[in-house]
Protein backbone atom coordinates (compact mmCIF):
# COMPACT_ATOMS: atom_id res chain seq x y z
CA UNK A 1 0.00 0.00 0.00
CA UNK A 2 1.21 3.57 -1.17
CA UNK A 3 1.27 5.76 1.77
CA UNK A 4 0.67 9.48 1.49
CA UNK A 5 2.77 10.46 4.73
CA UNK A 6 0.27 13.22 5.09
CA UNK A 7 1.86 15.84 6.70
CA UNK A 8 1.21 19.41 8.68
CA UNK A 9 1.09 22.20 6.31
CA UNK A 10 2.69 25.12 8.49
CA UNK A 11 4.44 23.22 11.14
CA UNK A 12 1.30 21.90 12.68
CA UNK A 13 -0.96 25.09 13.84
CA UNK A 14 -3.08 25.30 11.53
CA UNK A 15 -6.89 24.24 12.05
CA UNK A 16 -6.87 22.64 8.38
CA UNK A 17 -4.47 20.04 8.95
CA UNK A 18 -5.09 17.71 6.06
CA UNK A 19 -8.49 17.73 5.91
CA UNK A 20 -8.75 17.71 2.29
CA UNK A 21 -6.23 14.75 2.11
CA UNK A 22 -8.00 13.21 4.47
CA UNK A 23 -11.46 13.64 2.44
CA UNK A 24 -9.50 12.45 -0.29
CA UNK A 25 -8.32 9.34 1.45
CA UNK A 26 -12.22 8.49 2.76
CA UNK A 27 -13.34 8.88 -0.72
CA UNK A 28 -10.35 6.62 -1.93
CA UNK A 29 -11.58 3.64 0.55
CA UNK A 30 -15.57 4.10 -0.17
CA UNK A 31 -14.18 3.31 -3.43
CA UNK A 32 -11.78 0.81 -2.85
CA UNK A 33 -11.59 -2.72 -4.37
CA UNK A 34 -10.16 -5.62 -3.02
CA UNK A 35 -8.50 -8.00 -5.25
CA UNK A 36 -8.40 -10.88 -3.41
CA UNK A 37 -11.78 -10.67 -2.11
CA UNK A 38 -13.30 -10.61 -6.13
CA UNK A 39 -10.76 -13.64 -6.55
CA UNK A 40 -12.41 -15.38 -3.79
CA UNK A 41 -15.61 -14.87 -5.42
CA UNK A 42 -14.80 -15.53 -8.48
CA UNK A 43 -13.20 -19.44 -6.69
CA UNK A 44 -16.60 -19.87 -5.37
CA UNK A 45 -18.39 -19.08 -8.56
CA UNK A 46 -20.39 -16.38 -7.86
CA UNK A 47 -19.33 -14.40 -10.55
CA UNK A 48 -19.17 -15.57 -14.24
CA UNK A 49 -15.82 -16.60 -16.74
CA UNK A 50 -17.86 -15.04 -19.38
CA UNK A 51 -18.10 -11.59 -17.70
CA UNK A 52 -15.73 -9.67 -20.24
CA UNK A 53 -12.25 -8.74 -17.65
CA UNK A 54 -12.16 -4.66 -18.44
CA UNK A 55 -15.45 -3.60 -18.85
CA UNK A 56 -15.11 -1.08 -16.84
CA UNK A 57 -12.36 0.30 -18.86
CA UNK A 58 -14.59 -0.12 -22.11
CA UNK A 59 -17.29 1.36 -20.88
CA UNK A 60 -14.59 4.81 -20.13
CA UNK A 61 -14.71 4.50 -16.23
CA UNK A 62 -12.67 2.78 -14.08
CA UNK A 63 -10.72 -0.39 -15.32
CA UNK A 64 -10.72 -2.23 -11.89
CA UNK A 65 -13.90 -3.43 -12.26
CA UNK A 66 -15.74 -6.16 -14.17
CA UNK A 67 -19.50 -7.11 -15.94
CA UNK A 68 -21.70 -8.02 -13.31
CA UNK A 69 -19.06 -8.02 -10.11
CA UNK A 70 -20.96 -7.01 -7.01
CA UNK A 71 -20.27 -3.73 -5.67
CA UNK A 72 -20.43 -4.68 -2.24
CA UNK A 73 -18.23 -7.01 -0.67
CA UNK A 74 -19.64 -10.12 0.41
CA UNK A 75 -20.14 -11.88 3.47
CA UNK A 76 -17.96 -15.34 3.01
CA UNK A 77 -18.99 -17.26 6.42
CA UNK A 78 -16.61 -20.42 5.36
CA UNK A 79 -14.55 -21.87 8.03
CA UNK A 80 -12.56 -23.62 5.10
CA UNK A 81 -11.65 -22.86 1.96
CA UNK A 82 -10.66 -25.15 -0.89
CA UNK A 83 -7.14 -26.02 -0.40
CA UNK A 84 -5.92 -29.15 -2.28
CA UNK A 85 -2.31 -30.05 -2.52
CA UNK A 86 0.19 -28.33 -0.69
CA UNK A 87 -0.92 -24.77 1.21
CA UNK A 88 -1.50 -21.71 -1.22
CA UNK A 89 -3.38 -18.48 -1.60
CA UNK A 90 -4.70 -16.15 0.16
CA UNK A 91 -7.32 -18.45 2.24
CA UNK A 92 -6.97 -21.61 3.72
CA UNK A 93 -8.58 -21.35 6.90
CA UNK A 94 -11.19 -18.88 8.55
CA UNK A 95 -9.07 -17.97 11.95
CA UNK A 96 -5.82 -17.46 9.62
CA UNK A 97 -7.98 -14.89 6.68
CA UNK A 98 -11.28 -14.12 5.23
CA UNK A 99 -12.54 -12.72 2.23
CA UNK A 100 -14.61 -10.09 3.92
CA UNK A 101 -11.85 -9.31 6.88
CA UNK A 102 -10.01 -8.20 3.53
CA UNK A 103 -12.48 -6.09 2.04
CA UNK A 104 -12.60 -4.14 5.34
CA UNK A 105 -9.10 -4.20 6.30
CA UNK A 106 -8.14 -2.84 2.70
CA UNK A 107 -10.82 0.29 3.25
CA UNK A 108 -9.50 0.80 6.62
CA UNK A 109 -5.69 0.51 5.60
CA UNK A 110 -6.49 3.29 2.64
CA UNK A 111 -8.52 5.34 5.14
CA UNK A 112 -5.92 5.27 7.94
CA UNK A 113 -3.11 5.47 5.19
CA UNK A 114 -1.61 2.42 7.00
CA UNK A 115 -1.72 -1.14 7.68
CA UNK A 116 -4.48 -2.27 9.14
CA UNK A 117 -5.91 -5.71 11.35
CA UNK A 118 -9.37 -5.93 12.67
CA UNK A 119 -10.83 -7.58 15.58
CA UNK A 120 -13.66 -8.17 17.07
CA UNK A 121 -14.01 -5.40 19.48
CA UNK A 122 -11.97 -2.91 20.37
CA UNK A 123 -10.70 -4.28 23.43
CA UNK A 124 -9.59 -7.23 21.22
CA UNK A 125 -7.36 -4.54 19.53
CA UNK A 126 -6.31 -3.19 22.54
CA UNK A 127 -5.20 -6.80 24.04
CA UNK A 128 -3.02 -7.52 20.48
CA UNK A 129 -1.17 -4.64 21.64
CA UNK A 130 -0.87 -4.28 24.67
CA UNK A 131 -0.54 -8.42 25.26
CA UNK A 132 2.47 -8.58 22.77
CA UNK A 133 4.50 -5.66 22.48
CA UNK A 134 5.66 -5.56 26.44
CA UNK A 135 8.13 -8.59 28.22
CA UNK A 136 8.25 -8.86 31.51
CA UNK A 137 10.65 -6.22 32.66
CA UNK A 138 9.40 -3.86 30.61
CA UNK A 139 7.77 -0.61 31.87
CA UNK A 140 4.79 0.98 30.20
CA UNK A 141 2.73 3.99 30.95
CA UNK A 142 -1.11 4.49 30.71
CA UNK A 143 -3.09 7.39 31.17
CA UNK A 144 -4.85 7.12 34.49
CA UNK A 145 -7.71 9.21 33.31
CA UNK A 146 -8.77 7.38 29.71
CA UNK A 147 -10.43 4.17 29.24
CA UNK A 148 -10.72 2.18 32.35
CA UNK A 149 -10.60 -0.86 30.88
CA UNK A 150 -6.94 -0.40 29.12
CA UNK A 151 -5.75 0.04 32.48
CA UNK A 152 -7.81 -2.81 34.15
CA UNK A 153 -6.17 -5.28 31.29
CA UNK A 154 -2.87 -4.46 32.08
CA UNK A 155 -3.03 -4.66 35.90
CA UNK A 156 -4.93 -7.57 35.67
CA UNK A 157 -2.80 -9.57 33.02
CA UNK A 158 0.65 -7.66 32.87
CA UNK A 159 1.40 -6.67 36.20
CA UNK A 160 1.18 -10.08 37.37
CA UNK A 161 3.36 -11.29 34.30
CA UNK A 162 5.82 -8.55 35.18
CA UNK A 163 5.16 -5.72 32.92
CA UNK A 164 5.82 -2.49 35.43
CA UNK A 165 2.91 -0.44 34.82
CA UNK A 166 2.66 3.28 35.70
CA UNK A 167 0.10 6.11 34.76
CA UNK A 168 -0.17 9.93 34.23
CA UNK A 169 -2.91 11.92 33.50
CA UNK A 170 -3.69 13.02 29.86
CA UNK A 171 -3.70 16.53 30.53
CA UNK A 172 -0.15 15.86 32.40
CA UNK A 173 1.75 14.00 29.94
CA UNK A 174 3.59 16.88 28.51
CA UNK A 175 5.40 16.79 31.64
CA UNK A 176 6.01 13.23 32.31
CA UNK A 177 9.36 11.76 31.43
CA UNK A 178 9.19 8.56 28.98
CA UNK A 179 13.06 7.61 30.15
CA UNK A 180 13.06 3.88 30.60
CA UNK A 181 9.58 2.91 29.10
CA UNK A 182 8.85 0.49 26.55
CA UNK A 183 5.36 1.89 25.51
CA UNK A 184 3.35 4.78 26.43
CA UNK A 185 -0.03 4.64 25.63
CA UNK A 186 -2.24 8.16 24.91
CA UNK A 187 -6.01 8.39 24.64
CA UNK A 188 -6.70 12.16 23.42
CA UNK A 189 -9.46 13.79 24.07
CA UNK A 190 -9.75 10.87 26.65
CA UNK A 191 -12.91 9.10 27.71
CA UNK A 192 -14.72 10.29 29.88
CA UNK A 193 -12.41 13.64 30.55
CA UNK A 194 -12.15 15.10 26.97
CA UNK A 195 -8.47 15.85 28.21
CA UNK A 196 -6.01 16.14 25.45
CA UNK A 197 -2.35 15.75 25.17
CA UNK A 198 0.11 17.18 22.75
CA UNK A 199 0.56 14.16 20.37
CA UNK A 200 3.17 15.48 18.65
CA UNK A 201 5.05 16.07 21.55
CA UNK A 202 4.57 12.51 22.95
CA UNK A 203 5.72 11.32 19.64
CA UNK A 204 9.18 12.71 19.55
CA UNK A 205 9.72 11.84 23.01
CA UNK A 206 8.48 8.71 22.33
CA UNK A 207 11.23 8.43 19.75
CA UNK A 208 13.83 10.00 22.08
CA UNK A 209 13.13 7.50 24.76
CA UNK A 210 12.97 4.10 22.33
CA UNK A 211 9.08 3.81 23.52
CA UNK A 212 6.61 2.71 20.96
CA UNK A 213 3.65 5.53 21.16
CA UNK A 214 0.39 3.87 20.85
CA UNK A 215 -2.83 6.39 20.20
CA UNK A 216 -6.44 5.23 21.03
CA UNK A 217 -8.41 7.58 18.81
CA UNK A 218 -11.41 5.48 19.19
CA UNK A 219 -13.14 9.29 20.30
CA UNK A 220 -11.93 11.14 17.40
CA UNK A 221 -12.10 8.60 14.30
CA UNK A 222 -9.81 8.60 11.63
CA UNK A 223 -11.67 11.52 10.27
CA UNK A 224 -11.07 13.92 13.14
CA UNK A 225 -7.04 13.16 14.56
CA UNK A 226 -4.11 11.82 12.43
CA UNK A 227 -2.29 9.89 15.34
CA UNK A 228 0.14 8.28 12.84
CA UNK A 229 1.11 11.77 10.80
CA UNK A 230 1.81 13.19 14.09
CA UNK A 231 4.49 10.80 14.81
CA UNK A 232 2.81 7.60 16.65
CA UNK A 233 3.87 4.72 15.74
CA UNK A 234 0.16 2.83 16.04
CA UNK A 235 -3.54 3.39 16.23
CA UNK A 236 -6.34 1.48 18.07
CA UNK A 237 -10.05 1.77 17.28
CA UNK A 238 -12.79 0.97 19.14
CA UNK A 239 -15.39 0.64 15.71
CA UNK A 240 -18.34 -0.65 17.86
CA UNK A 241 -18.07 3.21 18.08
CA UNK A 242 -18.00 6.04 15.02
CA UNK A 243 -16.72 4.17 12.75
CA UNK A 244 -19.70 1.23 12.67
CA UNK A 245 -21.51 4.22 13.96
CA UNK A 246 -25.46 2.38 14.17
CA UNK A 247 -25.11 1.02 17.64
CA UNK A 248 -25.20 -3.21 16.38
CA UNK A 249 -21.75 -4.79 16.05
CA UNK A 250 -18.67 -4.19 18.66
CA UNK A 251 -15.73 -4.10 16.95
CA UNK A 252 -12.15 -2.98 16.82
CA UNK A 253 -8.96 -2.48 14.61
CA UNK A 254 -5.31 -1.36 14.65
CA UNK A 255 -3.69 0.73 12.85
CA UNK A 256 0.04 1.35 11.95
CA UNK A 257 2.99 1.86 9.65
CA UNK A 258 5.31 -0.33 11.53
CA UNK A 259 5.24 -3.51 9.39
CA UNK A 260 6.55 -5.49 12.13
CA UNK A 261 4.10 -4.01 15.17
CA UNK A 262 1.10 -5.33 11.95
CA UNK A 263 2.68 -8.73 11.71
CA UNK A 264 2.97 -9.33 15.83
CA UNK A 265 -0.76 -8.50 16.20
CA UNK A 266 -1.79 -10.16 12.83
CA UNK A 267 0.36 -13.32 14.43
CA UNK A 268 -1.88 -12.54 17.95
CA UNK A 269 -5.26 -12.70 16.14
CA UNK A 270 -4.81 -15.94 14.36
CA UNK A 271 -2.79 -17.76 17.80
CA UNK A 272 -5.47 -16.04 20.05
CA UNK A 273 -8.34 -17.37 18.12
CA UNK A 274 -9.28 -13.65 18.83
CA UNK A 275 -10.89 -13.07 15.23
CA UNK A 276 -14.00 -11.15 13.54
CA UNK A 277 -17.10 -12.83 12.92
CA UNK A 278 -17.72 -11.91 8.45
CA UNK A 279 -21.18 -10.64 8.93
CA UNK A 280 -19.79 -8.27 11.94
CA UNK A 281 -17.18 -7.29 9.25
CA UNK A 282 -19.67 -6.85 6.58
CA UNK A 283 -21.62 -4.52 8.95
CA UNK A 284 -18.58 -2.61 9.76
CA UNK A 285 -17.38 -2.10 6.16
CA UNK A 286 -21.12 -0.64 5.49
CA UNK A 287 -20.86 1.60 8.44
CA UNK A 288 -17.47 3.31 7.35
CA UNK A 289 -19.31 3.82 4.06
CA UNK A 290 -21.36 6.67 5.70
CA UNK A 291 -19.18 7.73 8.20
CA UNK A 292 -17.71 11.13 6.68
CA UNK A 293 -21.62 12.39 6.57
CA UNK A 294 -22.95 11.46 9.92
CA UNK A 295 -19.55 12.17 11.57
CA UNK A 296 -19.90 15.45 9.83
CA UNK A 297 -23.12 15.86 11.07
CA UNK A 298 -22.10 15.27 14.45
CA UNK A 299 -19.71 17.56 14.93
CA UNK A 300 -21.65 20.23 13.57
CA UNK A 301 -23.85 19.67 15.79
CA UNK A 302 -21.67 19.03 19.00
CA UNK A 303 -20.13 22.43 18.07
CA UNK A 304 -23.55 24.18 17.81
CA UNK A 305 -24.41 22.97 20.81
CA UNK A 306 -21.06 23.24 23.04
CA UNK A 307 -21.81 26.88 22.81
CA UNK A 308 -25.44 26.67 23.45
CA UNK A 309 -25.22 24.42 26.44
CA UNK A 310 -22.17 26.54 27.56
CA UNK A 311 -24.72 29.53 27.52
CA UNK A 312 -27.70 27.63 29.52
CA UNK A 313 -27.81 29.06 33.31
CA UNK A 314 -28.82 24.53 34.16
CA UNK A 315 -25.51 23.93 33.15
CA UNK A 316 -22.60 24.36 35.26
CA UNK A 317 -19.71 23.47 32.78
CA UNK A 318 -19.03 21.92 29.61
CA UNK A 319 -16.03 21.10 28.50
CA UNK A 320 -15.26 20.18 24.52
CA UNK A 321 -12.50 20.38 22.67
CA UNK A 322 -13.42 23.24 20.08
CA UNK A 323 -14.68 25.39 23.08
CA UNK A 324 -11.81 28.27 23.86
CA UNK A 325 -12.51 27.44 27.46
CA UNK A 326 -10.84 24.14 27.10
CA UNK A 327 -7.60 24.28 28.50
CA UNK A 328 -5.79 22.69 26.00
CA UNK A 329 -7.82 24.31 23.00
CA UNK A 330 -5.12 25.62 21.48
CA UNK A 331 -3.26 22.08 21.61
CA UNK A 332 -6.80 20.54 20.10
CA UNK A 333 -6.89 23.06 17.34
CA UNK A 334 -3.26 22.22 16.58
CA UNK A 335 -3.91 18.33 16.17
CA UNK A 336 -7.62 17.41 15.43
CA UNK A 337 -8.94 17.80 12.22
CA UNK A 338 -12.54 18.35 13.69
CA UNK A 339 -13.09 18.36 17.99
CA UNK A 340 -15.93 15.41 17.54
CA UNK A 341 -19.19 14.71 18.83
CA UNK A 342 -18.65 14.06 22.81
CA UNK A 343 -19.54 16.80 25.19
CA UNK A 344 -18.98 16.99 29.29
CA UNK A 345 -21.80 18.66 30.45
CA UNK A 346 -21.60 19.25 34.05
CA UNK A 347 -24.98 19.98 36.06
CA UNK A 348 -25.39 20.94 39.38
CA UNK A 349 -25.93 17.15 40.81
CA UNK A 350 -26.67 13.43 40.26
CA UNK A 351 -30.38 13.55 40.20
CA UNK A 352 -30.46 17.06 37.69
CA UNK A 353 -28.19 14.85 35.53
CA UNK A 354 -30.20 11.75 35.83
CA UNK A 355 -33.35 14.17 34.62
CA UNK A 356 -31.75 15.91 32.03
CA UNK A 357 -30.74 12.56 30.41
CA UNK A 358 -34.27 10.84 31.11
CA UNK A 359 -36.14 13.74 30.57
CA UNK A 360 -34.96 14.80 26.90
CA UNK A 361 -36.61 12.48 24.00
CA UNK A 362 -34.00 12.30 22.17
CA UNK A 363 -31.30 11.50 24.02
CA UNK A 364 -30.40 7.87 24.38
CA UNK A 365 -29.37 6.73 28.11
CA UNK A 366 -27.03 4.38 27.45
CA UNK A 367 -22.98 3.90 27.61
CA UNK A 368 -21.23 3.93 24.88
CA UNK A 369 -20.91 6.88 22.46
CA UNK A 370 -20.84 7.24 18.49
CA UNK A 371 -24.05 6.26 17.07
CA UNK A 372 -26.56 7.98 15.19
CA UNK A 373 -28.76 8.60 17.95
CA UNK A 374 -27.69 11.09 20.48
CA UNK A 375 -26.98 8.94 23.77
CA UNK A 376 -25.94 10.09 27.31
CA UNK A 377 -24.71 8.86 30.52
CA UNK A 378 -23.65 9.95 34.51
CA UNK A 379 -20.19 8.77 34.16
CA UNK A 380 -20.07 8.65 37.99
CA UNK A 381 -22.49 5.46 37.64
CA UNK A 382 -19.02 3.64 36.95
CA UNK A 383 -16.86 5.16 39.24
CA UNK A 384 -14.89 7.54 36.83
CA UNK A 385 -13.12 9.90 38.80
CA UNK A 386 -15.75 12.77 37.94
CA UNK A 387 -18.37 14.71 39.54
CA UNK A 388 -21.97 12.98 40.37
CA UNK A 389 -23.54 15.41 37.90
CA UNK A 390 -20.99 14.85 34.62
CA UNK A 391 -23.04 13.54 31.92
CA UNK A 392 -21.07 12.63 29.03
CA UNK A 393 -23.10 13.29 26.13
CA UNK A 394 -22.71 11.92 22.35
CA UNK A 395 -24.53 13.87 19.56
CA UNK A 396 -25.99 12.03 17.06
CA UNK A 397 -27.22 12.63 13.68
CA UNK A 398 -30.64 14.61 14.50
CA UNK A 399 -31.51 17.78 12.89
CA UNK A 400 -29.61 20.22 15.26
CA UNK A 401 -33.03 22.63 15.60
CA UNK A 402 -35.14 19.61 16.90
CA UNK A 403 -32.32 18.20 19.21
CA UNK A 404 -31.79 21.38 20.69
CA UNK A 405 -35.77 22.07 21.25
CA UNK A 406 -35.57 18.86 23.18
CA UNK A 407 -32.50 19.82 24.81
CA UNK A 408 -33.18 23.02 26.25
CA UNK A 409 -36.56 22.18 27.44
CA UNK A 410 -35.19 19.22 29.14
CA UNK A 411 -32.68 21.27 30.63
CA UNK A 412 -34.99 24.37 31.59
CA UNK A 413 -37.34 21.82 33.33
CA UNK A 414 -35.15 21.09 36.11
N1 LIG B 1 -11.14 2.60 23.76
C1 LIG B 1 -12.04 3.53 24.12
C2 LIG B 1 -11.61 4.97 24.14
C3 LIG B 1 -13.35 3.17 24.46
O1 LIG B 1 -14.22 4.13 24.83
C4 LIG B 1 -13.72 1.81 24.42
C5 LIG B 1 -15.08 1.38 24.78
O2 LIG B 1 -15.87 2.14 25.32
C6 LIG B 1 -12.76 0.87 24.05
C7 LIG B 1 -11.48 1.29 23.72
C8 LIG B 1 -13.10 -0.59 24.01
O3 LIG B 1 -13.90 -0.87 22.91
P1 LIG B 1 -14.94 -2.06 22.82
O4 LIG B 1 -16.05 -1.79 23.77
O5 LIG B 1 -15.33 -2.06 21.38
O6 LIG B 1 -14.22 -3.33 23.21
Amino acid sequence: MTQRNLQARDGGQSPDLGVRDVQELFCRALHHRTAEHKAALKNAHLQTDAAPRDAGAAAGGNGAGRLGDPVEPAIVPSSVFFLPGDPAGPYQYARWSNPTWSALEEALSILEDAETVIFPSGMAAVAAVLCTLPKPGDRILLPSDAYYTTRSLADTYLKPAGVGIVTCASADLDRQDFTGFRLVWIETPSNPGLDICDIRKAAAKGRQAGATVIVDNTTATPLGQRPIELGADAVVSSDTKTINGHSDVVFGHVASRDARLIAVVRDWRKLSGAIPGPFESWLVHRGLETLEVRFERMCNNAEALAARLAEHPKVQQVKYPGLASHPAHAVAKSQMLRFAMILGVTLSDKSSAEKFINGCKFIRPTTSFGGVQTSAERRARWGDKVPEGFVRLSVGCEPLEELWKEMKAALDSL
